[in-house]
């Protein structure tokens, strides 16, 4: 088989560590399979890294961020490489130009645009183990990097580009929960997911997979397992819905923690309003998510919306600067809240699942400010404060812990 494994922070977060993944390499090798693994940087060494570069400049340069931040991956990958020869294997580092990594010409969060699969693929066929550098990619002439979690990206897009067999995620969870676990005791692993719901639970916040690399395996049909780098259990399996064994109404939980509130009250009403206001924030790349609309009187409008706790300063100064083209009569915000999802393929055919999520909630006396639904996931937006009880709440309201 040829497989390429995917190491992340944890798994590599120590010389004991390198050497423990080294050794699990080596065991695959041994058996005949050609493998190409994928690291992250070692730990929190990337979290040390943003430390560093907020120590020495109170601005931030987007070339020089991704310059520095791609340093972590160099790490990990020739500490691998070592680790591998010592245990007899024939192995190289490769950074993510090396290996062909190219990128759209963005900072911080730039889209693999094309693998030249050759180098790692000539490297495989003398008998070598290639150990890339997740997170990390060329465009024109600059290191860019993916995005924050982003070497499952790389681990896909090169598992595609390689038309490999398989791709492992090597984590420190033995697979994908119904929830995260933890934040929820009573979280079961599951056997499979299908990729829709795993690129909503990874778009809704559950960090275990990175959302372009659910995005990338899907679009290229990659077989992906998701399993842990501390034991021998079985993983969970990334699948076509069609060959899953039936849909289940709701399959997961995911919360993102941080959230906060915006409010632009007392608008005229214009056709123009919406698109000028979100249009501004778009272009200073604020992502905004949940939005709500109220037309309660008729001459104005009201719209909140809510976008990543980290922006809301920056959205304020956006708002502030377009007060007089929007014509809003108030500006408001609110932090401290979260927003708690559930997400499955099953829900369309299944009427009453957002009510029972409201029940659930209320059970715990969380008040829900914001909902937004699609076809298989309803979100709400909650006081941060009870967002623990209330992800216990939905799971068990849901009966998750059962198969
Ligand atoms: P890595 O460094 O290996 O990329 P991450 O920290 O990105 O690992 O992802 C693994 C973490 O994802 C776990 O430690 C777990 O707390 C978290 N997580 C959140 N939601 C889930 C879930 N539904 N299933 C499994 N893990 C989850
Ligand atoms: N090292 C990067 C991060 O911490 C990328 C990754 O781990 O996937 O975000
Ligand atoms: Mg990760």
């Amino acid at each position: 088989m040829f497989i390429v494994q995917k190491f992340g922070g944890t798994s590599v977060g120590s010389a004991q560590r390198i050497r423990a993944v080294a050794a699990r390499v080596a065991k695959r090798v041994q058996a005949g399979d050609q493998v190409v693994v994928v690291v992250s940087a070692m730990g929190h060494s990337t979290d040390e890294l943003v430390g560093l570069s907020q120590a020495v400049s109170s601005t931030r340069n987007n070339r020089e961020m991704d310059a520095l931040l791609a340093t972590g991956e160099q790490v990990s990958t020739a500490l691998l490489a070592m680790a591998l020869q010592d245990l007899g294997v024939e192995a190289a580092s490769f950074t993510g130009w090396q290996a062909g990594v190219r990128t759209e010409p963005v900072h911080g969060a730039a889209r693999i645009e094309a693998i030249d699969p050759q180098p790692v693929r000539t490297y495989v066929d003398g008998g070598g183990v290639p150990v890339v550098a997740g997170f990390q990619g060329i465009a024109a002439g600059a290191v860019t990097t993916l995005g924050r979690g982003g070497s499952d990206t790389t681990a896909v897009a090169l598992t595609a580009a390689l038309k490999a067999d398989l791709c492992e995620i090597y984590t420190d969870v033995d697979g994908v929960y119904t929830a995260d676990p933890r934040m929820v005791a009573t979280a079961r692993k599951l056997t499979d997911i299908s990729y829709e719901e795993m690129l909503e639970l990874a778009n809704l916040g559950t960090q275990v997979l990175h959302p372009r690399a659910v995005e990338t395996a899907k679009r290229h049909g990659v077989n992906v397992v998701v399993r842990t780098s501390f034991a021998d259990t079985e993983g969970t399996v990334i699948t076509d819905m069609a060959s899953m064994e039936g849909l289940r109404v709701v399959t997961g939980v995911a919360f993102e923690k941080e959230v906060a509130r915006i409010a632009l009250v007392g608008m005229p009403r214009s056709e123009r309003q919406l698109a000028d206001v979100f249009t501004a924030l778009a272009d200073s790349q604020v992502n905004v998510d949940v939005i709500v609309q109220s037309v309660v009187k008729s001459e104005t409008v009201d719209v909140s919306f809510t976008v990543q706790e980290a922006d809301v300063e920056r959205t304020l100064a956006i708002c502030e600067r377009s007060r007089e083209r929007i014509a809003y009569k108030e500006l408001l915000h609110e932090t401290g809240l979260s927003k708690i999802s559930i997400v499955g393929a099953g829900m369309i055919s299944n009427p009453g699942v957002a009510a029972q999520m409201f029940a659930a909630l209320e059970a715990v006396s969380a008040q829900v400010w914001m909902v937004s639904t699609s076809e298989i996931k309803v979100s709400c937006v909650i006081d941060q404060r009870h967002l623990k009880s209330a992800l216990d709440s939905v799971h068990e309201s849901f009966a998750l812990h059962q198969e």
